[in-house]
């Protein structure tokens, strides 16, 4: 009798720490699975290189930047984004 009921109790406990290993793991799956939107391809998925002719800045001895379109940035379309590998999201 007394090893029976010391026996269920270990099983409860030992269900128990599943289920909070359950819940916590699911918390973690959660935490992870938010969808951002990728800084380095804004979203686009196409790796984003520096502008060479404005060096990053947009403008061009105060006018815009024709070659990057005042973007500080020229977008790579064969390219996939390397940080996001082309989807234009990462889980974080
Ligand atoms: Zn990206
Ligand atoms: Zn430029």
């Amino acid at each position: 009798m007394m090893l029976r009921s010391d026996s269920i109790d270990r099983a409860e406990v030992e269900q128990k720490t599943i289920e909070e290993k359950a819940a916590k793991y699911r918390e973690e799956q959660q935490k992870q699975l938010v969808k951002h939107k990728c800084k380095s391809c804004k979203g686009d998925g196409h790796k984003h290189v520096r502008c060479s002719m404005c060096d990053g800045t947009g403008s061009l001895f105060m006018y815009s930047c024709t070659t990057c379109k005042a973007k500080g940035y020229i977008i790579k379309y064969d390219e996939d984004c390397p940080d996001c590998g082309g989807e234009g999201y990462v889980w974080k």
